[in-house]
């Protein structure tokens, strides 16, 4: 594997640091845990887009574009970090939001929705639930190139193979970490989403014959669903970044049981974990990515799938702007707990 081979803008300067969670571990009396803090990632208020961002936007730029073109559900976390990408370099940016929620779209909104307009999105397109995003960024790009721009479309959450090359990179970034500390992980757990996060560090593992395997925590789709997107990405990230042999089909492994009622709404073991993360260890999870991805953790640590005397490493994503949004949950939550 030779990731040097690709262009990128070197958004991620420093590896993000690998934490020992003391508060945590001794709460749950399972497993030790570490996090590794791509929540500290650069870009406003950074997260895991920023890694694929790197891979992605320099081929947009390698392709002379000038303005970017990029979709996400309506509080996204990776159109905030497209739009910080954009700022930076210079390009224009237009956004397609999928209200996966219905009648979600508040442009008055705090959280994602108030960075969007505090660095100045130039448009925004709100589609239905369940429309076909790639045809309507087609045509905000038909618009533009109508008017002689020259626009680059990046996929939800920069999920493609090229992107999914920051994660493999992030991959071998903390198995460098892992071997300057000591540390032998038994397992990593993430976030399963639109997979990028999940797929490339997947094939980083494998690439680097690590060993160690990599746990998804579905926030978004069912367990055989989503193991078959991841699948597919890891597939194509392979493919691109010279990983021989392939993917084990049975080295992709998702828990679908932690975001119900449904993508983005909340659900007590997310206010749970957000809570006791933010009282231990003060780290901000997210409601949507991180906060569930947690809870999974958690709930697999009280079942005994994770256990004393195991090394496990969590990959905090980011997304903590999307707090502000769940407020009226927390604090009834507070009532309660
Ligand atoms: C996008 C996102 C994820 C999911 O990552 P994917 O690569 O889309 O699977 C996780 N956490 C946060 C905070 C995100 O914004």
């Amino acid at each position: 594997m030779n990731l040097a081979k690709f262009p990128r803008r070197n958004y991620v300067k420093t590896p993000t640091p690998v934490e020992y969670a003391a508060n945590l571990t001794k709460l749950l009396g399972g497993p030790e845990i570490y996090i590794k803090r791509d929540d500290e990632l650069p870009g406003a208020a950074g997260g895991n887009k920023t890694r694929k961002l790197d891979f992605v936007i320099a081929d947009a730029l390698a392709q002379g574009a000038d303005t970017i073109i990029t979709c996400g559900a309506v509080q996204s976390n990776h159109c905030r970090l497209t739009l910080s990408a954009c700022v930076k370099e210079g390009l224009d940016c237009h956004f397609v939001l999928e209200e996966r929620v219905k009648d979600s779209y508040n442009p008055e909104s705090s959280g994602n929705n108030f960075l969007f307009q505090l660095m100045d999105i130039k448009s925004i397109t709100v589609v239905p639930g369940g429309a076909d995003m790639d045809a309507a960024m087609n045509k905000v790009a038909d618009d533009l190139k109508a008017k002689g721009k020259k626009p680059y479309i990046i996929p939800g959450g920069a999920s493609n193979a090229l992107g999914a090359c920051g994660y493999v990179a992030c991959a071998q970034e903390l198995l460098e970490q892992c071997f300057a500390m000591n540390l032998n992980l038994d397992a990593i757990i993430v976030p399963s989403g639109s997979a990028g996060t999940h797929a490339g560090t997947l094939v980083g593992m494998i690439g680097n014959n690590a060993n160690i395997p990599v746990h998804g925590i579905d926030v978004s789709r069912p367990r055989e669903v989503q193991e078959e997107k991841v699948y597919a990405l890891a597939q194509q990230t392979a493919e691109l970044c010279g990983v021989k042999g392939g993917i084990p089909r049975e080295a992709v492994r998702c828990y679908g049981d932690y975001y119900n009622p449904g993508y983005s709404l909340p659900n007590d073991g997310m206010l749970e974990a957000v809570t006791m993360l933010a009282r231990t260890e003060a780290i901000l999870l997210d409601p949507v990515y991180s906060g569930k991805t947690m809870a999974g953790f958690i709930d697999l640590i009280r079942k005994g799938v994770f256990k004393k005397g195991q090394n496990v490493l969590f990959l905090h994503t980011g997304g903590s702007p999307a707090l502000f949004v769940y407020m009226k949950e927390f604090r009834d939550w507070f009532k309660k707990a």
